[in-house]
């Protein structure tokens, strides 16, 4: 896979998402805590970690899901308390661990109904979906009228990107895009999203099971143990030192 820095990363410019000492969680409890997370155009960043450390409550929360119970967020420079909705519309774009798909409606239906953040004109949107699908997910073709309850995993997870995608978002968070899908075709997700970030510019915010996929399409990493940041930098500094990922990923005391 294509390993290169993206282009004109620059932390002088305002982040695309960025928090500080932000605590996260339910009915006023943190399971997420202390978060000081950074990221920037056209960046691929993984946040990895354990199962229950904290990663899809810190998505929900920069989606505009969850309220933050203390600390700072800025989402496209967008405070919190912005409404999910109106984040999207700026550009924030999340496909969710369960994919968020309506089992009744259609590959097409679905697409139609996911519309730029922003907006254009009918023509112009379906044009934009028609080009994602030709030049990226060339399997949605043939399936386009075929409700997507009837699909396999790996084409309702192609189906959940696509969608994504189609929005134009400046940011695209995704929750665990290669469970229960074959290795191939979950590399095959991520390298189509590390090809238009750089394209369009656009920022990922990666959660991942698999770790190795994960750091081979990544920029950067955070990963995350019991609600706390244990180890972060470059992937490529993360890759190498698989036994300081192993430590932080079982649990480890917090490391350098
Ligand atoms: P996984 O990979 O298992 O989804 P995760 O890192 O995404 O793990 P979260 O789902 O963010 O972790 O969960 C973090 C903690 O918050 C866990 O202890 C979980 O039990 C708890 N939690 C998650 N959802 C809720 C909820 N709706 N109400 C209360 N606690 C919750």
């Amino acid at each position: 896979m294509n390993r290169s820095r993206p282009v004109g990363r620059d932390v002088s410019c305002p982040a695309v998402i960025e928090t500080s000492a932000l605590a996260a969680g339910y009915a006023g409890l943190s399971v997420v805590r202390r978060l000081d997370l950074r990221l920037d155009r056209g960046e691929i960043v993984a946040l990895l970690g354990p199962n229950g450390a904290g990663k899809t409550t810190t998505l929900m929360t920069l989606a505009g899901l969850l309220a933050p119970v203390e600390g700072e967020v800025r989402v496209l420079g967008l405070a919190p308390g912005h409404r999910p909705h109106r984040l999207a519309r700026r550009g924030v774009a999340l496909v969710p661990e369960d994919r968020g798909l309506f089992p009744g409606l259609t590959v097409a239906e679905h697409l139609r109904l996911a519309r730029p953040a922003r907006r254009l004109g009918r023509d112009e949107s379906d044009r934009g979906a028609t080009s994602v699908v030709e030049e990226h997910f060339p399997e949605l073709r043939r399936l386009m009228n075929r409700a997507c309850g009837l699909l396999s995993g790996g084409e309702q997870q192609m189906l959940a990107v696509c969608r994504a995608l189609v929005t134009r978002p400046a940011v695209l968070m995704v929750d665990e895009m290669s469970l229960g899908l074959a290795p191939k075709i979950a590399e095959r997700l991520l390298s189509v999203l590390k090809h238009i970030a750089r394209e369009r510019d656009m920022a990922v915010l990666l959660v991942e099971q698999h770790v190795h996929l994960a750091l081979e399409v990544a920029d950067r990493g955070y990963v995350l143990s019991h609600g706390e940041v244990v180890m972060e930098g470059d992937a490529d500094r993360l890759r190498d030192n698989r036994g300081l990922l192993a430590s932080a990923y079982l649990g480890g005391p917090a490391l350098p």
